[in-house]
């Protein structure tokens, strides 16, 4: 049996352990188009003031059993269940029998004017947080003033408080 997995993060990182406990024999293939493994997603507001070490974001309970084929930093754009086939974005076709489809969420922008600004942020993945260290003194580019955090949700309430005032 050939498993095919869309997201790489803890929905199918943990079906692809699940897979692999109750079909020993069965082919499963991750696709994550981030280009790391599946790492912690809580934690990333850690990386914006490094208060956390990389490390502790991959974390044991996250690593992939032998022989499950990780296909990183791909994306998939084309799905035919008629030949039951993925495409991803570098033109690979990976065919399957069962697909699972652990894409997760992305950030909301909300329609607020100024949105879609260089200066605000979303916080929702690894490069989020990067994106948000740059801004800060000693990052790539300019401070243009405080910063605020819109939504208090997971990402919103677990800023590190001294994190945001310098990026702007
Ligand atoms: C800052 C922060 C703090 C949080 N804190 C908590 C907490 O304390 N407690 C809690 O319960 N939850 C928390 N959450 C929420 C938790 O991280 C999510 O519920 C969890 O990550 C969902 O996992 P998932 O695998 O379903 O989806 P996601 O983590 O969203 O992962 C989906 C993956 O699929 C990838 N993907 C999407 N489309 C494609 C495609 N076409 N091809 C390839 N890959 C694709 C995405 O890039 C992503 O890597 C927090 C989230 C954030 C951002």
């Amino acid at each position: 049996m050939r498993y095919v997995i869309i997201g790489n993060s803890a929905a199918g990182n943990a079906a692809a352990r699940a897979i692999r406990t109750s079909d020993p024999g069965g082919e499963v293939t991750l696709i994550g188009d981030e280009a790391r493994p599946a790492y912690y997603r809580p934690l990333i507001p850690f990386l914006i003031d490094r208060e956390r070490p990389e490390a502790d974001l991959f974390r044991d309970e996250l690593h992939l059993p032998q022989g499950v084929a990780l296909h990183l930093g791909r994306r998939a754009t084309r799905i035919d269940p008629s030949d039951k086939t993925v495409l991803l974005d570098d033109g690979q076709q990976i065919l399957y029998d069962q697909l699972l489809l652990a894409t997760g969420s992305s950030a909301v922008r909300p329609p607020i004017v100024g949105v879609e600004d260089p200066g605000v942020f979303v916080l929702r993945q690894w490069d989020d947080a990067l994106a948000i260290r740059q801004r800060r003194p000693g990052g790539n580019e300019d401070r243009r003033g405080p910063a605020e955090t819109g939504g208090v949700g997971h990402a919103g309430g677990e800023l590190p408080a001294d994190s945001l005032p310098d990026v702007g």
